[in-house]
């Protein structure tokens, strides 16, 4: 621990002879209390957030590097969290590359970002493919590198082809570059893996540099939080070069809150998860005609060759699929890879794959209803196999918050657009826009082969709204209760009865609602909610495909 890095001398010596930024906090810490007039920051919390978007968080927040360090298992000090490990390839090059002199290795097929961040440097690039079976070809590597090769790229397990790399292959360069040239480890995948990561190599190694992200295997891609494990001489450089306060406040806050020990245990169940569907999904289409070849992978996603890859891609995307071409790259030519989805996801995708078209039950139940009178104009879209998108425009503010809560509750997509004449009153607005997601819905809902048909609901806070839904096919509504005042937001409440009476009726649904209660707005929302829940159960397609009629039809 205590000898410096041999790596140190490799460091641009420009970077080494610069002074780290200094900030008024980073001179003394901070107590509880301090009042900060150091950096121009505004002293009234703003609109938005919680508190502390106002200020800077530290350049690297210690509470973020311990909790990110005891996820990946390392010693804090070997650790700089960065917007994702795409900014620490680049910070990497930076730190080790004097533009136009010095050069990187990498093998390809290999992930784009390092040889961009090169360019981006002015950097010189060697290439050493893989071998024919993708493994790495250590020995070319060792005999191609240059004097001035300061970073040798390894990517285990793989993007794009997803295997790992034998420990014992890093061992070899780390020995080869020994004081020569960093061994940067890209873990990326590597909680997807059954190997361990290549971070305790670095107490007897100093030259391995490991690459680790929360993006894949945490499903943290938008929060962009990743990091790069090395000795602690090269962290004290690097955060040298790391862009000045690079963590966002809210990324703080959502990662420290990603990593509590219970979110970890819910990610690891669904990484298991995702597994089995990989499995599953490989399986499934190893034997398929139209496959040539599954390669092995230990990632989430995996690379497969196809016979006529140039058919398969445009069947995809002309079925919804957005897959990963990979034909135009050298040795890879005729592969696309693919990322593990849920299971229905896959399922649907093998399916494709296989009878050369989606069956109906697999593309989404969609619906959709324009609905043009001379008072209004609605046009709705629904799908009840898409949470998203959901959006919702009425012009009447309250009603489209209410309208989104039936979305959200019934885990559906819902697209509302409606102009009405809503200067006269609300009425045909609201009733129109009920008529039109009333036959959205049913077309939606087709031959109804296989729904649960039933939806009934619980009680909520203060407000009871009950609702017991059946999509049988006769259009009925029961109402029971009443709201508290006459209004919410500009809605009047006679239009809640109204607009679940026209549903009814244009869904041809039976709805009983009831609802007791003392706060209005807590009311009317009860009963979107309450029949957003009970459609989320009713449109449910049980697995048996069965009709849950005794007269075997609905
Ligand atoms: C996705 C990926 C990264 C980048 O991850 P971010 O943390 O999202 O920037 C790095 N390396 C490999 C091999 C990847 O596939």
């Amino acid at each position: 621990m205590s000898s410096a890095c041999s790596l140190l001398n490799l460091v641009r010596r420009d970077i080494r002879v610069m002074k780290p930024y200094v900030s008024a906090r980073s001179l003394s810490p901070l107590a509880e209390g301090d009042i900060l007039l150091d950096a121009n920051e505004m002293p009234y919390a703003p609109l938005v957030g919680t508190k502390g978007y106002n200020c800077y968080a530290d350049q690297q927040p210690v509470e973020l590097i311990e909790a990110v360090a005891s996820f990946f298992k390392v010693d804090p000090v070997r650790l700089l969290v960065s917007r994702g490990a795409d900014e620490a390839i680049d910070l990497l090059v930076r730190l080790f590359c004097q533009p136009g002199k010095d050069s990187i290795l990498i093998s390809p097929p290999a992930f784009p970002m390092y040889a961009r961040a090169a360019e981006l440097n002015g950097t010189r690039v060697i290439s050493v493919p893989l071998e024919i079976d993708f493994t790495l070809d250590v020995d070319s590597v060792c005999a191609a590198a240059a004097e001035d090769t300061k970073l040798v790229f390894v990517t285990t397990p793989h993007n794009p082809v997803g295997i790992s790399v034998p420990e014992e292959d890093i061992i070899k360069l780390c020995e080869h570059f020994k004081g020569r040239a960093a061994i940067v480890v890209d873990e990326a995948y590597i909680d997807f893996s059954p190997h361990s990561s290549a971070a305790h190599l670095i107490d007897s190694h100093d030259n391995v540099v490991v690459l680790r992200t929360l993006s894949k295997s945490m499903g943290l891609a938008g929060v962009r939080c990743g990091g790069v494990i090395m000795h602690q001489d090269l962290i004290k450089e690097a955060l040298k070069v790391l862009a000045v306060y690079p963590v966002p406040v809210p990324v703080l806050e959502t990662v420290l809150e990603a990593l509590s020990p219970a979110s970890c245990k819910r990610m690891r169940e669904k990484r298991a998860r995702l597994l089995v569907n990989k499995k599953w999904f490989v399986e499934r289409i190893e034997n398929l005609d139209v496959v040539e070849k599954v390669f092995p992978s230990d990632a989430n996603f995996i690379l497969v060759r196809f016979k006529d890859v140039v058919s398969i891609e445009s069947l995809a995307r002309k079925n919804g699929f957005v897959l990963r071409d990979q034909n135009n790259v050298p040795s890879l030519e005729g592969c696309i890879r693919i990322s593990i989805g849920t299971r229905s996801h896959m399922e649907a995708l093998a399916t494709l794959f296989e009878k050369g078209e989606l069956p109906e039950r697999m593309k989404g139940r969609k619906g959709e209803c324009l609905r043009r009178t001379k008072e209004t104009g609605i046009d709705v879209k629904v799908n009840l196999d898409r949470v998203e998108p959901i959006s919702v425009s009425t012009g009447i503010g309250f009603f489209d918050h209410m309208l989104d809560q039936i979305a959200t509750h019934a885990g559906i997509s819902l697209k509302i657009e409606a102009q009405g004449d809503t200067h006269i009153d609300l009425h045909h607005s609201v009733e129109d826009t009920a008529i039109a997601l009333g036959q959205a819905l049913a077309q939606a809902l087709g031959d109804k082969r296989g729904i649960e048909r039933y939806g009934f609901t619980l009680p909520m806070d203060e407000s009871l709204a009950q609702i017991a839904l059946d999509l049988g096919g006769r259009g009925m509504f029961v109402f029971k209760g009443s709201f508290a005042a006459a209004q919410v937001g500009e809605l009047p409440t006679i239009l809640v009865e109204h607009f679940f009476r026209s549903l009814a009726e244009n869904l041809q649904a039976t709805i009983h609602l009831s609802i007791e209660g003392a706060d209005t707005h807590h009311q009317v929302e009860a009963c979107f909610k309450a029949f957003g829940r009970a459609l989320r159960m009713a449109v449910e397609q049980n697995k048996k495909d069965m009709c849950v009629s005794t007269k075997r039809l609905l």
